[in-house]
């Protein structure tokens, strides 16, 4: 079984940038966002509850209609642990699922919600990836197309930054002056070096 790392930050930190980086090394990514969106489209059990709870009218054919469920979930906490409830199951078998598969010395599984999701248990490491706030904030707003308050809504709804970086084994600072390619490299060899290791 291949060494699990988990890669996760907050929203406009640069997961995914760092995350390609590792791809780039030959590392397999498991991007656990566009999981959940290809499950919610693909997997009939996971759609049949969604109906049963949210209503048929959460999906339009296949497509699950985001904006409604945004707004079903965003006002109101029992909805939003519901829909946590069906989906982070799913996800986390489609995950060990695709884990199965591979035969890289190790994986990596980038996931905002590393830590609420609970998928953190069954990672060997974790890496926070790090930007100041004003940063993300111009980064998403720049890839969204949105705006600053849309922006900082979202990110009201995730565990502070500061704190969720002192829950990481390793932090990755993705700001304009630390280059992101030789802080990669470094934990690469670690990570390669931490894989041969005998393991419990
Ligand atoms: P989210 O959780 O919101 O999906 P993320 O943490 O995965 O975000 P990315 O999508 O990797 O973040 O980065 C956000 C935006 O900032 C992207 O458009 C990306 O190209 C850009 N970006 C990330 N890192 C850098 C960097 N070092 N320099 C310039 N642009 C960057």
């Amino acid at each position: 079984m291949p060494l699990k790392i988990g890669i996760t930050g907050g929203i406009g930190s640069g997961k995914t940038t760092v995350a390609k980086v590792f791809e780039l090394l030959n590392v397999p990514v498991y991007y656990a966002d566009a999981a959940s969106k290809r499950l919610y489209k693909t997997d009939k059990e996971l759609m049949q509850k969604m109906k049963a709870h949210f209503g048929d009218d959460i999906y339009n054919e296949d497509e699950l209609n985001r904006t409604k469920l945004a707004s079903l979930v965003f006002t109101d906490p029992q909805k939003l642990e519901l829909l946590n409830s069906l989906v982070h199951p799913r996800t986390i078998k489609d995950a060990l699922d695709w884990l199965q598969a591979q035969t890289a010395p190790y994986v990596i599984k980038e996931a905002a919600l590393l830590f609420e999701s609970g998928s953190v248990a069954e990672m060997d490491f974790v890496i926070g990836v790090y930007a100041p706030q004003h940063l993300r904030i111009k980064r998403a707003m720049d890839r969204d197309k949105t705006t600053r308050d849309e922006v900082i809504n979202r990110m009201m709804r995730q565990i502070d930054e500061g704190l969720k970086m002192k829950l990481c084994d390793f932090v990755i600072t993705n700001n304009e002056q630390e280059l992101v390619l030789p802080q990669v490299l470094r934990l690469h060899e670690k990570f390669l070096s931490a894989a041969l290791e005998p393991r419990a």
